[in-house]
């Protein structure tokens, strides 16, 4: 379908974190698999942008934007960590 890589979410990501978030890894809460942001699957279509696990399609990070917020929901990760850190 419109799956698409973490890149599609690099721009509003930037937006809510203030730094490039594309090259930071993510740690799934629920398989514990740790995954750079790039390679995580992305779908736009619903009514939010929704970030998935790449090994067990968990929900990593969904964003609503909401008139000039940024609703994120981040309960699908255990830890977010810029590049070149580890977690
Ligand atoms: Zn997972």
């Amino acid at each position: 379908m419109d799956d698409l890589d973490g890149n599609a979410m690099g721009g509003l990501m930037q937006e809510i974190f203030g730094v490039e978030m594309t090259t930071a890894i993510e740690t799934c809460a629920h398989c514990g698999n740790a995954a750079v942001v790039a390679e995580t699957a992305v779908y736009l279509r619903g009514p939010g942008a929704v970030m998935r696990c790449p090994t067990c399609t968990n929900i990593l990070m969904v964003v609503v934007r909401r008139q000039d917020m940024h609703c994120v929901d981040m309960q699908g990760i255990a830890s977010l960590s810029p590049a070149g850190q580890t977690a």
